[in-house]
């Protein structure tokens, strides 16, 4: 299956994605992770990604798309994956149908995570995430990790992101709405669009994902 997820920051793309990758066997392709990963090895596209992230913005679309490709041309997605974070804008969404194309593949859906702004506030800024593995994720008061600042299933550190700060989240938030949503309309066209609500239990959210995607 070849799945792209969608929803504001904080929605819980990135906690939902693991698990339902996991439960369908296809790697789960996070240009955030990838970009964070590059920031953390120092490469030259993580020192172009840095500063844009810091501030809440979209990384630039002719360094987005190329990762994102190369990416989905590795070996273990030839026969499906699910993009998270990816695509953000119409051009990336273009560029996406485009590169599908001409491998005469195709979408099968396009999960849209629905979460009111005032909680997505609170998730983000109660979430740490582990160094070690970033689906390792963690929220201070909702689901706190038993020792502070250390993870539950693995040990690692557990931080918090550098544009998980308040400011920089409403900033996100706001490029979401203008940037990210109007991809949800270029899809619905295509008659991709299923959109779910992310309040509730994390297991519960991945029911009603596999749910809408005939996975149940
Ligand atoms: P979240 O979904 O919680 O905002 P991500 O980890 O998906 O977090 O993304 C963090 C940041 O990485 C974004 O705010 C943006 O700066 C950058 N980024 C991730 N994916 C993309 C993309 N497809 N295009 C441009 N920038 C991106």
């Amino acid at each position: 299956m070849r799945i792209v997820l969608v929803g504001p920051p904080g929605a819980g793309k990135g906690t939902q994605a693991a698990f339902l990758a996991e439960n369908l066997s296809i790697p789960h392709i996070s240009t955030g992770d990838l970009f964070r990963a590059n920031i953390s090895q120092g490469t030259p596209l993580g020192k172009q990604a840095q500063e844009y992230m810091r501030a809440g913005q979209l990384v630039p679309d002719e360094v987005t798309i190329g990762m994102a490709k190369d990416r989905m041309s590795a070996p273990d997605a030839e026969s499906g994956f699910l993009l998270d974070g990816f695509p953000r804008n119409l051009a990336q969404a273009q560029a996406l149908d485009g590169a599908l194309k001409e491998e005469g593949q195709q979408l099968d859906a396009v999960l849209d995570l629905e979460v009111p702004e005032d909680e997505v506030v609170k998730r983000i800024a109660g979430r740490r995430i582990c160094r070690a593995d970033s689906s390792h994720v963690f929220h201070v008061e909702y689901s706190a990790p038993k020792q502070d600042g250390v993870c539950d299933v693995c040990g690692g550190e557990l931080y918090q992101r550098d544009d998980d700060r308040e400011e920089t989240v409403r900033k996100r938030l706001a490029v979401y709405h203008s940037e990210t949503e109007p991809i949800i309309d270029h899809y619905r066209a295509q008659g991709l669009v299923t959109t779910i609500s992310a309040l509730g239990e994390v297991a519960e959210v991945t029911a009603r994902a596999m749910r809408a995607l005939g996975r149940d």
